[in-house]
Order: structure tokens, then sequence, then C-alpha cells
């Protein structure tokens, strides 16, 4: 199989964007867009001209710092102001990932050290665990409701599919997204359905899904090294897999990057 190149990670990324919608620190070495590490929603905007709007600036900081350091409470009231300054389909979205990601650290957050027969913390952990996850999926499917209500009004437009398709392939309804994937193709042709068709052809392991992952990563575009160490792994690759994933987080704090390196660590001490 082809490789990747990667001389693009050993070096500093050449600008730093805020995303607008989560408030995550994105590193890229696209001038002009980047794609979130987080909410994987386009960004293109500069932290200093967010600073221009100081109540959605200072809500949407306590979100993203809340987020890199994973204190997922503190993070909620960044994304609870934000939900009542900014009602869009793209913070429903965001709510969404929020939420999901809430959910697994409150699900990991089980510890079996307790003695049996005690009332242990685990059954709340589980159970908060499971509202989360619900909370999240009710929040992609508020999402894709007002992005179908904008798109029905306006007509198409690139930003508003895409953040529709996101949705639903983050609920797995497939068959929606691929739909939905073709008509955002009609209208754009750039990094955004490229980036949709990356994600949308890797979750069927194609193999043409290692032609979307180059072009983006041409493009300057730090989220396909994430979405390459994971195509390389389903193909047994680990070690080039690992190596990729521990560059990647020297320079961006991705969630999901630590936890494929730390399922391969755990494979690996396994084999
Ligand atoms: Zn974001």
């Amino acid at each position: 199989m082809d490789k990747l190149n990667q001389r693009i990670l050993k070096k500093d990324p050449q600008h730093m964007f805020f995303c607008e919608f989560c408030g995550s620190k994105v590193p890229s070495y696209n001038q002009d867009f980047g794609f979130c590490y987080f909410c994987e929603l386009g960004v293109s905007s500069l932290e200093e001209v967010l600073q221009r709007y100081p109540d959605f600036y200072s809500a949407l900081s306590i979100l993203g710092k809340g987020i890199s350091e994973a204190k997922w409470g503190n993070a909620e009231k960044g994304l609870q102001k934000l939900l009542t300054i900014r009602e869009s389909p793209e913070m429903d979205y965001v709510a969404g990932v929020f939420y999901n990601h809430y959910s697994d650290y409150m699900y990991a957050n089980r510890d079996y050290q307790y003695l049996a027969g005690f009332r242990e913390p685990n059954a709340d952990n589980i159970k908060a665990g499971i509202e989360l996850f619900y909370k999240s999926k009710e929040m992609f499917y508020k999402a894709i409701d007002s992005a179908n209500r904008i798109l029905q009004a306006n007509g198409h437009d690139e930003q508003r599919l895409f953040v529709k398709f996101l949705s639903e392939f983050r609920l797995k309804r497939m068959v929606d997204a691929r739909q939905t994937l073709k008509l955002l193709n009609e209208v754009s042709n750039g990094a955004t359905s490229v980036y949709a068709s990356m994600l949308y052809s890797s979750t069927m392991h194609s193999k043409g899904s290692f032609t979307f992952i180059k072009q983006l990563t041409d493009m300057g575009i730090v989220n396909s090294f994430y979405y390459y160490a994971r195509f390389i792994t389903s193909d047994g690759n680990l070690n080039e897999a690992k190596s990729i994933l521990v560059r990647l987080l020297s320079k961006v704090n991705m969630p999901r990057a630590k936890s494929l390196l730390q399922g391969i660590q755990e494979v690996q001490e396994i084999l």
C-alpha cells in the first residue's frame, strides 16, 4: 500500500485557528482553513477576531478549556451558555459530540476496586453514562432537524449539508449520510466534500479512503493523520500507526487519537 507523506508532522503548524463552535485551538498547516480536531467542523477563525464578542468568546473559552483538560462538568457550563447565545444546527451538533465524549468518560470511570456487596459508585457512573449517551443522540437528531429546516428554506449550502452529514454519520445512519454526502458533493468540490468522503469511506473500510486521506494531508489537514493511523491499524500495521499517533499527539490534544494509541498499546502488550 502507498505510504503517506509524514514530513509535515515533523514541522510546527503554520497557523492556530480557534474553533468558533467548541472553542478548541486547532493547529493547521493550511493558512486558510482547517478542521477542528474535536468537533470536526471547518474552522478558519482566529482567536483575536472572536475576542471582539466578549460574552460569546468567554463561553467558548470555558467550553474549549474544559474539553482540552477533559473537565467535562466545567465545559458543560460553557456549552449551555453557547446554546442560549447561538441557536444553530452547528451548536446542536457540537453538543452531540460533547455529550458523547462526556458519556464515554463517565462510563470509563467505573471502579472495580470496591468491595463486593457495597453500593459502589459504579452504578451511578453507568447510569450517568447512559443518560449522557441519549442526550448526545437527541442533540444530533436536533441538529439534523434544524439543518433540514434551513436547507429547505434557503436551498442547499455546504456548511449545513456538512453538519447534517456529520450528525447522521455520528448516529451511524449511513443510508441518510450517503444521501447527504451525494448532495454535498453536488455543491462542493473542496476540502469539506473530501473530508466527508474520507469519513464515509473510512468507516466502510473502503481502500479508496486512502485517496481522500492523502488529498487532505496534501492540503495540510492535521486530522487526516488520525484517519490514516486508523486505516493502517486495521491492516495490522501497528508500529507505524503508533509512531504517527505519537507525533500527532505532540501537535494536538486529540482524544480519539489518544484512545486509539492506548488501544494499540494494549493489543501489543497482549501479543
Ligand atoms: Zn470544534
